[in-house]
């Protein structure tokens, strides 16, 4: 898609826009090397389902596994940069009068690109707290093959993440359900919207009046008047986008 090929419409809108809300999934980090969920795992972890790892019951059935898991997916996004999808939120952030970017990742990359007030729906996978009480513990120890603890209490550890079947933090999905409802054009970008709440959150926003912009290399969402899709990678769409619209 060149500049040409975004509709005049749109470039219209987003300059004029008085607050501008995104939503980003696993997608937006495709490109930094951090497979999404429903990409094949590779080596080690292909012989698991990331869905039912992702879960307390298979932390209760073997937390160290998960443990394992979590490890190595903390290792991934360790080595992980910030790509050019996430660079172009900063500077959307920076053009627009009122901007929210709220997250289904738990990478943290939108924080490493500078992106600021960034509502994690699900938590953040740098994170490590006590399973019992919710506490964030910043030092434990690991000997391999055993269940890694609190060192003050015992209690096992976890990543502090949301797991399927758990609630998300209240009060991020509030300010999203806020965002959603109050923002003149939401964004939708690298997310399959399989996974609720967060996935009813682009029709919150376009219920609400807002101009709905789904970004995906898959059809994601079916054609409708109040919604563009630009079908594409981010961190190829994105950065043109903000070039169109801002000049920058
Ligand atoms: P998902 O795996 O269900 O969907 C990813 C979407 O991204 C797909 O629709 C895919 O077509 C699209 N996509 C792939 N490459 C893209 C690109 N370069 N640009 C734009 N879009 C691209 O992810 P989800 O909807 O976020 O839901 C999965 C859950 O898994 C979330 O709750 C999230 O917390 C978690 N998760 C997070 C990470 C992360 O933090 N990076 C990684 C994997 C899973």
């Amino acid at each position: 898609m060149t500049h040409a090929d975004f509709p005049a419409a749109l470039l219209h809108r987003l300059r004029h826009a008085r607050h501008i809300a995104v939503l980003t999934g696993a997608g937006i980090s495709a490109e930094s090397g951090i497979p999404t969920f429903r990409h094949a795992q590779t080596g080690l972890w292909s012989q698991y389902d990331p869905l039912e790892l992702a879960t307390p019951q298979a932390f209760q059935r073997n937390p160290r596994l998960v443990w394992d898991w979590y490890a190595w997916r903390r290792q991934l996004v360790a080595h992980a940069q910030p790509n050019a999808g996430h660079t172009a939120l900063v500077a959307i952030q920076r053009h627009a009068p009122q901007f929210t970017l709220i997250t289904q990742n738990v990478d943290g990359l939108h924080q490493q690109a500078g992106s600021t007030a960034v509502i994690e729906l699900h938590g953040n996978i740098r994170r490590i707290k006590r399973a019992d009480d919710g506490v964030i513990v910043t030092a434990w120890t690991e000997t391999e093959g055993e269940l890694v603890r609190c060192p003050q209490t015992g209690s096992l550890l976890r990543p502090d993440v949301v797991w399927f079947g758990e609630m998300l933090p209240p009060d991020a999905l509030d300010a999203a359900r806020v965002a959603a409802q109050t923002c003149d054009v939401f964004f939708s970008i690298g997310t399959s919207g399989l996974v609720e709440p967060a996935g009813s959150l682009p029709r919150l926003a376009l219920h609400a009046g807002a101009t709905l912009v789904v970004v995906n290399p898959e059809a994601t969402f079916a054609p409708h008047n109040d919604v563009y899709l630009l079908q594409g990678a981010a961190g190829v769409l994105l950065p043109q986008l903000v070039a169109a619209v801002w000049g920058d």
